[in-house]
């Protein structure tokens, strides 16, 4: 029997080692167990977000976006650039370096804060007492007077899509090609399909989307989605709605996808390299004993309530393992609440403005309620909007698509969710987050001063929409008093 600590984490994502350090912080005796190891055999710390999810995928993002503007979006600005070029291995070893600084920082953070950082994969085998297995396959028993799950998600594969290596590809393949595919089909217009569609789209691919759903990003506020959609397609992303692929088939070095489309006819194309990006599935497999006594739901995730504890006393768990959007920041929120309650402060997580993005060009950022959730539920809001073709910063950042949009409460003018699509949208958003976790009314945004020239304007003319009074534009006609 090992050393006894106050909480095991399992998992080293943003819900696990966030957890960890807070506990830590907290005068807590803190051990997180990881089960990933490189190649050569070294821990792997920082999930999937660190290492094959926000972090790479931003990177390729932030480049690609670099190559695009430069090819595209120079000349009418007046500059000229010589040959230009993509050095896909160059660009792959400056994202595997960043990925490298980040997760070394976690084994410093660890280490600074007194985490015990344990090599293995976890098995749950009651309140109190988690099972390791390490590289050589040795089990070692740690006991903790709580525990965290914190094991994450990994890419869905569906049957007609069977992933094959370098053509057939999850987004962790996709984040590894050795070269700019001629032709690229991806299935899922999601986040994860849209934004790894986009760096290769931007690097020169035919990229071709295909989405079995008829509408595009459906839980998306519609305002938003619809605008981001006529942009995409602009930059030539073939995205093809109610498309629902059956079948794929490797030949001669070809992938041949075959799919449903709108009429209900069988359709087929054949491209380079396929992503399948149709989702996420909880690790919830072989984690627990059979009498561990943790109750999962009826699609594998951990269940949960409100404060992430599972139907056993002691043991939470927090992040893409449980019910809620699969979002890096909301499983760190999730983990730091838990150490703050086991440590006991009470605290809880807001799921109400929790932000959401989408790091395409224009972005697309949210949070709160869509004008589709409102009409639905028969809430009566008002509405302001703003595009950033009116905005002078966004215009000199030769960034004029998409708008602002603020909804607000009919009656008491509370902000009840902000959407946005346009250039930086993912950092605006963090300004409608703030309005609505301290419950600003639009009024209360419409009164604050924002600096000019900047992209938050147009956030601020929103607000000022909402009442039909927008400076620069012309509203509608408003009611008289
Ligand atoms: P994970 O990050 O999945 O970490 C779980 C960890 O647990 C893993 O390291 C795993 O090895 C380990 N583990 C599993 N089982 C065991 C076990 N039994 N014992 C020990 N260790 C175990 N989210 C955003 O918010 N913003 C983004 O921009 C964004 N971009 C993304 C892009 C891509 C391509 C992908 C795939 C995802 C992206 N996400 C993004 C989602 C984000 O990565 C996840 O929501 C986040 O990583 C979830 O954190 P987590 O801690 O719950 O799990
Ligand atoms: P997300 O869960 O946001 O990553 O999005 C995944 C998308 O993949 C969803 O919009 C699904 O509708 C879509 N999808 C799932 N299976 C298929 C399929 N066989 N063909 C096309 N799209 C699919």
């Amino acid at each position: 029997m090992a050393d006894k600590y106050d909480v095991i984490v399992i998992g080293s994502g943003p819900g696990g080692y966030v957890a960890a350090i807070r506990g830590a912080q907290q005068g807590l005796k803190v051990a997180c167990i990881e089960g990933w190891q490189d190649d050569s055999g070294k821990q792997v710390l920082g999930g999937t977000c660190l290492n094959v999810g926000c972090i790479p995928s931003k990177a390729l993002l932030e480049i690609s976006h670099k190559y695009e503007e430069a090819k595209h979006g120079f000349d009418h600005q007046g500059l000229k650039v010589g040959k230009l070029d993509v050095d896909v291995a160059q660009m792959m070893s400056h994202k595997e370096k960043i990925v490298g600084n980040l997760t070394g920082g976690i084994a410093g953070l660890f280490k600074s804060n007194g985490v015990t950082s344990i090599q293995g994969w976890g098995r749950v085998l009651n309140s109190k007492q988690v099972e390791v297995t390490d590289a050589k396959g040795k089990t070692t028993t740690y006991s903790a007077e709580n525990i965290i799950i914190a094991t994450g998600s990994r890419p869905i594969e569906i049957p007609p899509a069977p992933l094959t290596d370098n053509k057939i590809v999850d987004s962790t393949g996709a984040l590894e090609f050795d070269d700019v595919p001629k032709r690229l089909g991806v299935i899922g217009a999601g986040v994860i399909g849209l934004e790894l569609g986009s760096v290769w789209s931007r690097l020169g691919s035919e990229v071709t989307i295909l989405e079995a759903q008829e509408s595009f990003l459906g839980t998306v506020d519609q305002t938003i989605a619809k605008d981001a959609l006529k942009h995409f397609r602009k930059q030539g992303l073939d995205i093809k709605l109610k498309a629902r692929v059956t079948k794929t088939e490797v030949k001669r070095n070809l992938v041949y996808v075959t799919y449903e489309d709108s009429d209900g006819k069988e359709q087929q194309f054949k491209c380079d390299r396929l992503i399948v990006a149709v989702g996420r599935t909880p690790n919830t497999e072989k984690l627990f004993s059979s009498d561990s006594g943790v109750d999962l739901d009826e699609r594998g995730f951990v269940f949960v309530n409100d404060d992430c504890e599972t139907n056993v006393p002691g043991v939470y768990a927090v992040g893409d393992v449980v019910r809620g959007p699969m979002l890096a920041h909301k499983a760190s929120e999730e983990g730091i609440m838990v150490m703050d309650r086991i440590a006991g402060k009470a605290t809880e997580v807001n799921y109400d403005c929790i932000p959401n993005v989408i790091y395409t060009h224009p972005e697309l950022a949210w949070v709160g309620r869509t004008e589709e959730e409102l009409k639905a539920e028969g809430e009566a809001y008002k509405v302001g909007t703003f595009t950033f073709a009116a905005n002078g910063r966004a215009m000199a950042a030769n960034a004029p698509e998409g708008l602002v949009k603020v909804i607000a409460d009919e009656k008491t003018d509370r902000v009840l969710g902000v959407h946005i699509v346009g250039h930086q949208a993912s950092e605006l958003i963090a300004q409608g987050v703030i309005a609505m976790e301290f419950g600003s009314s639009a009024e209360d945004l419409a009164l604050t001063c924002f600096a000019h020239p900047t992209l938050s304007e147009s956030l601020h003319e929103a607000a000022l929409g909402v009442d039909g009074m927008a400076i620069h534009k012309a509203n509608r006609k408003r009611k008289k008093k």
